[in-house]
């Protein structure tokens, strides 16, 4: 089974109103995340990939940098390009009416999400983060990821006109994800939409019998391996895992959430000592006809036990402890 451990890299700046005064600290946490223990926003997320020999895909949200300067796109792509890791992009449309001059028309109020936009103007976005990030990426950018998995149907026109054949933005926990899609409960793992191959992030169904997406901060690590196995065991081919750049971190701090940490290590561990059964890869298209069609049979789901269920639960009430 190929599995796609990916992240999405973004910087935030505390809400709008104070863009440029909170900028440099939050590109310090966003991107570094500097500690007494450790940097653990980009750089560790690196160094235990790295360690451990795995491929990691990381889809950089390029829009801030149309706002404060290419040199800070070029520092994020330059760290993850550095340590052999593939970058992606990624798109927070939340970012144009912050932009002059803007990449669109009308930017006469914010609008959060890629949906939120006509398909001329995500196309419009779309290219313009694009030249953005190939201003700065040595490597070829193929794949995409709508910012909070907001991508619709005028999405993949858009990324088809771009020439980005690849999508990883369908999470159907999400509303705003993928909602006007003509089979949106279909959670086959690689599918197509018009001249676009998707990878939805695989969804599992827990211990208590909830659909949870496979989110390193969002699911213990017995939840992660046992769903992983449980894919392998469904004869899945691909596996989608989605993480952040601050995931590591405590939220608003700049100081290390001690339990993912231990997670995301623990499930690096897990992968390079399988690697046998799990290939840790970067997206291709793959052809269509077997392997498509053989995925978008309708999926059973991978599944978890309780126990692991309740060991996040337990680690939840743990990361609350101040
Ligand atoms: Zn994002």
């Amino acid at each position: 089974m190929k599995v796609h451990l990916t992240f999405d890299v973004e910087i935030w700046c505390n809400g709008w109103q104070r863009l440029d005064a909170e900028f440099p600290a939050a590109f310090e946490r966003y991107v570094y995340g500097r500690s007494a223990r450790g940097e653990f926003a980009l750089p560790a997320t690196l160094e235990i990939l790295q360690r451990h020999g795995l491929q990691g895909v990381f889809f950089v949200e390029p829009l801030f940098s149309a706002r404060f300067g290419a040199e800070y796109l070029k520092r994020v792509v330059a760290l993850i390009e550095g340590a052999g890791q593939q970058v992606q992009l990624h798109l927070h449309p939340e970012w144009t009416d912050e932009i002059t001059p803007p990449p669109i028309a009308d930017v006469s109020r914010k609008r959060q999400h890629l949906c939120h936009y006509d398909r001329a103007e995500q196309s419009q976005l779309v290219a313009y983060g694009l030249a953005l990030l190939r201003a700065q990426a040595g490597g070829e950018i193929s794949a995409f990821r709508a910012g909070s998995y907001a991508a619709n149907l005028d999405t993949y026109h858009a990324l088809a006109a771009a020439g980005l054949q690849v999508d990883s933005s369908l999470n159907t926990e999400y509303e705003v994800s993928g909602a006007d899609l003509p089979d949106r409960g279909n959670m086959a793992s690689v599918r197509e939409v018009g001249a676009v191959q998707v990878y939805p992030i695989t969804l599992f169904r827990d211990g208590r019998g909830r659909l949870r997406p496979a989110q390193v901060g969002a699911c213990s690590l017995a939840e992660m391996t046992q769903a992983l196995e449980s894919a392998a065991t469904l004869g899945r081919r691909h596996f989608v895992i989605v993480s952040h750049n601050f995931e590591m971190l405590r939220p608003g701090r700049s100081e290390p959430d001690t339990i993912v940490v231990s997670r995301f290590e623990g499930l690096c561990r897990y992968l390079a000592a399988h690697r046998e059964r799990f290939d840790v890869c970067g997206f291709e298209r793959v052809p269509v006809g077997a392997s498509v069609q053989a995925d978008a049979a309708p999926a059973r789901l991978p599944s978890t036990t309780r126990w692991a269920t309740w060991r996040r639960l337990g680690e939840q009430a743990l990361r609350r402890w101040p």
